[in-house]
């Protein structure tokens, strides 16, 4: 990893190629990222060990890994999301463009 999963920034870093989820993943970790008391500061959600990463957190940090090309178990699910977005034109003209060619090359063919 070419970023910190803890400290991630907010721009996309270089190898990023799945702009969009990056965004929407690094939004989600904004919200759930740690200060000096604890997890979830801005959102406000309580779990049982404040000073690990809550599930949304976690699934934030698996969102950016995704976008950096990492494979994880929240990829799938990662990726839809970002999809419908794309299809709602609800994002910026330059990541649509970088969206759209990252999924044309990760869109398995059908058939043979
Ligand atoms: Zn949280």
């Amino acid at each position: 990893m070419s970023f910190d999963v803890e400290n991630p920034p907010v721009e996309p870093p270089d190898e990023c190629q799945h702009r969009l989820l990056w965004r929407l993943a690094r939004a989600l970790w904004e919200a759930h990222r740690p200060d000096s008391a604890g997890f979830c500061v801005v959102a406000g959600c309580w779990h049982t060990n404040q000073r690990d990463p809550c599930r949304l957190a976690q699934l934030a940090q698996d969102g950016m890994r995704t976008a950096c090309g990492e494979a994880t178990p929240a990829s799938p699910p990662w990726i839809a999301v970002t999809r419908e977005r794309l299809a709602a034109g609800d994002i910026d003209p330059v990541d649509a463009v970088a969206e759209a060619l990252w999924h044309h090359r990760h869109t398995p063919r059908a058939g043979r």
